[in-house]
């Protein structure tokens, strides 16, 4: 039988949900049997391919950016789950919703910066307000965790490679 594709995605967050992925660490091994990488901030492909089985995304809409990626992933993936608190509610990135962004700019380049200057080139536009990922496009599986422990991400990854959909709402943690 051919492996799952599998993919990963990094949007607005701070790569904890990642870490704790890679926190399965011989599972990796075994889990490679029968899933493939091919998309990821931690391997090398630079294109999200068509036909991706699962999508773990990691992290908020917040840039114009993200939200055009959302919905490209969403549009080549089958299964796309939002992976952490950030992805789930809003979480972290979130807290900026109540400001607007020119203050948030105003506060962080030129107020708290010794050479104050408005960053442009090469930065992301930001949209007014943070979201997550379900209030974008449709999300097939909500794993919140702050970030999800390793064994809830086994947890899932098996459940999905048995032909389940995990309901892991309300749940942190599986296993020891
Ligand atoms: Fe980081 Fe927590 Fe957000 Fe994951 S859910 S990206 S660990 S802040």
């Amino acid at each position: 039988m051919s492996k799952r594709k599998l993919a990963t995605v990094w949007l607005d967050g701070c790569s904890g949900c990642h870490m704790s992925l890679l926190d399965l660490d011989e599972r990796l091994i075994e889990l490679s049997e029968q899933f493939e990488l091919v998309y990821s901030p931690i391997v090398d492909h630079k294109i999200f391919p068509e036909g991706v089985d699962v999508a773990l995304v990691e992290g908020s809409v917040s840039s114009v950016e993200d939200e055009h990626k959302i919905h490209m992933i969403r549009k080549r993936t089958k299964t796309l789950v939002s992976l952490g608190d950030c992805a789930v509610t809003g979480n972290v990135p979130s807290m900026r919703n109540s400001f607007s962004v020119d203050s948030i700019f105003k506060r962080v380049y030129e107020e708290n910066a010794l050479q104050p200057q408005i960053p442009s080139d090469g930065v992301p536009k930001l949209l007014s307000r943070v979201r997550p990922v379900h209030e974008i496009v449709p999300v097939d599986v909500f794993v919140p965790g702050c970030p999800p422990s390793a064994d809830t991400i086994y947890h899932l990854l098996r459940e999905l490679l048995a032909g389940r959909t995990p309901n892991l709402a309300g749940t942190t943690h599986f296993g020891a």
